[in-house]
């Protein structure tokens, strides 16, 4: 195919702004291309010349660009340049100082591919030369996309999605879309993708499974408004596990083990630790889904942005040992040969425990069965004190939606606990150890409220958010122990406290709804509960059973 074919298509595609129209384009131009070529034509209109995640980079800038047009027109390069500065565009100043031959669609892409290659001493003067090469050969319009391409300025308006569109249109039905998209998910690479289903059809297309070192679209996460929702969005039991609040990493462990991140970046180079640390411990051929999170020397999960200095290219023994890490594994999207993309989470899940044998450095993710929205709570107490980000709630019989954001997976973070308008005032009663960042200290207090009628406590929640660190520590000194349960106090056995506490102190208290809860003798909960102040109150004057029972 003439390179002309497609640099008529582009402008066409760049005179028109309806999407529906530019998918009839694409269609049509696709209809008529050579099966052969569909797939560098597929790469070439998204401005590719290989999938995303290939790493391959032509590595041009606009200086170099403006010395391979000066060189193929042999012009002035500060002349071409001052062009450039006045056009702002590369395409339209490569158009001025075009050939006037054509070229072919393979020479055009075998030649990027030599630039990208280039390396070394010598690689900027080989690419201008290569460049040069092409552009001296090229017609005015020809010339115009090739700079672009060069760039990585096509601005055709086509994504992706529209290219799928038209692939479906050309070759298989509508219903196609679905599958085509699908097989996009798993194996983000336009040119398998067309080239597959040129040849093979839509059963082809069907066909395409996980491979190692194809990284696959990350499924993602949906939310809800308030934890009632999980019961009829996913239904009970669920898999509740803590979420990490670091960097997705998507291991590929052939025999080469490849590591991408959540936009298919090839993100190994970074993490030569994380690499090591799955060789000894993850079993066979597989693709695992997980997140990287910096840790202290004890384990302790620290934020988000230390992790950031991992992000880098040079140093990388050196910033191994000043910001650790540890991956936390949470699902296996392939083993030994098979996809499990479609089989059920509870089963892999059980895969995954099989195959990773936990260390120092790999692990788990912190996770628990729960048939309840206080069993929820009380992991997405534990994950605030880790200093995690909160929960992700999981279907254990969903597959892996990969690309998608479905109700198979739901998080819930601390910033989604809105508040009810009003606050409460509660009787601290007891408290539990801390552990991770909170070890030394309470990880949560047990609160109750007043029933007037039998003068009694009645527990209502455990309150573990709000708290600033100073704060924390300070609790360690604030109440009085005592060594049995308070003799007011009325309390379900599953909620039994580590230390007991004088009802004494009265706190206010802020949360997102009350909910029914058998584990509270109040017979409710308030949900998401964050510390407010102290309040100078008597334990008699907190919120009473009645008050509650109003809302
Ligand atoms: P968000 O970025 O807030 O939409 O949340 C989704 C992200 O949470 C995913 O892309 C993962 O990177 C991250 N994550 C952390 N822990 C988990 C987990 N246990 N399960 C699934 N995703 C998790």
């Amino acid at each position: 195919m003439k390179f002309l074919e497609l640099a008529h298509l582009y402008e066409k595609l760049e005179n028109t702004s309806s999407y529906i129209a530019m998918r009839e384009i694409l269609s049509d131009f696709f209809k008529k291309t050579q099966k052969e070529e569909l797939e560098n034509a597929a790469y070439l209109t998204l401005g590719q010349i290989a999938s995303q995640y290939a790493d391959v980079n032509l590595g041009m800038a606009d200086k170099m660009a403006v010395k391979a047009i000066a060189m193929a027109g042999g012009e002035n390069e500060k002349e071409v340049l001052q062009q450039f500065k006045k056009l702002g565009d590369i395409g339209k100043t490569a158009e001025k100082h075009a050939g006037k031959g054509t070229l072919t669609v393979k020479t055009v892409f075998e030649t990027l591919h030599k630039i990208a290659q280039a390396e070394g001493g010598q690689s900027r003067d080989k690419k201008i030369k290569l460049l040069a090469g092409l552009l001296s050969q090229a017609s005015p319009l020809e010339a115009r996309y090739l700079a672009r391409i060069v760039l990585g300025d096509l601005r055709l308006g086509v994504g992706d999605k529209t290219i799928l569109d038209a692939l479906a249109t050309a070759y298989a039905h509508k219903e196609a879309r679905k599958e085509l998209e699908h097989a996009y998910n798993i194996c983000p690479d336009i040119g398998i993708i067309a080239r597959t289903l040129a040849h093979g059809g839509i059963n082809s297309i069907k066909k395409i499974g996980v491979e190692v070192g194809v990284p696959i679209q990350s499924m993602l996460c949906q939310r809800v408004k308030n934890i009632e929702e999980i019961e009829h969005k996913i239904g009970y039991p669920v898999i509740v596990e803590e979420k990490y609040d670091g960097e997705r990493v998507q291991v590929h462990k052939g025999k080469k083990i490849k590591l991408y991140s959540r936009r298919l970046e090839d993100i190994t180079l970074q993490f030569p630790d994380i690499v090591q640390a799955i060789k000894k411990a993850v079993k066979g051929n597989c693709v695992l889904d997980s997140e990287v999170m910096p840790v202290d020397a004890k384990g302790n999960l620290l934020p988000f942005q230390i992790l950031m200095q991992r992000r880098r290219k040079y140093d990388i023994q050196e910033y191994i040992k000043k910001v650790p890490v540890a991956l936390f594994v949470f699902d296996v999207l392939y083993v030994n040969g098979k996809s499990l993309i479609r089989e059920k989470y509870s089963k892999r899940y059980a895969i995954l425990k099989r195959i990773v044998k936990q260390t120092g450095q790999i692990k788990l993710a912190l996770q628990k069965t729960c048939k309840d929205s206080d069993c929820i709570e009380d992991l997405f107490n534990k994950t605030v004190e880790h200093g995690g980000e909160g929960v992700v709630i999981k279907n254990l019989h969903g597959p892996y939606d990969a690309g998608a954001r479905g109700w198979n997976w739901v998080k819930w973070k601390p910033e989604y606990v809105k508040g009810l308008r009003d606050t409460f005032d509660l009787v601290v009663v007891g408290a539990y150890h801390g552990k991770g960042r909170r070890a030394g200290t309470y990880g949560a207090l047990l609160c109750a409220v007043y029933d007037a009628k039998k003068d009694k406590f009645l527990t209502f929640c455990k309150l573990g958010s709000g708290f600033k660190d100073k704060e924390l520590f300070a609790l360690l000194n604030k109440f009085k122990k005592i060594t049995h349960k308070p003799a007011r106090l009325e309390i379900a056995k599953t909620i039994m406290p580590d230390v007991w506490f004088d009802p004494r102190f009265v706190v206010e208290v802020t949360g997102a709804e009350i909910t029914k809860s058998p584990n509270h003798t109040a017979g409710y909960a308030l949900r998401f509960p964050r510390f407010l102040r102290w309040r100078e109150k008597k334990p008699e004057q907190a919120t009473t059973l009645k008050e509650i029972l109003g809302f």
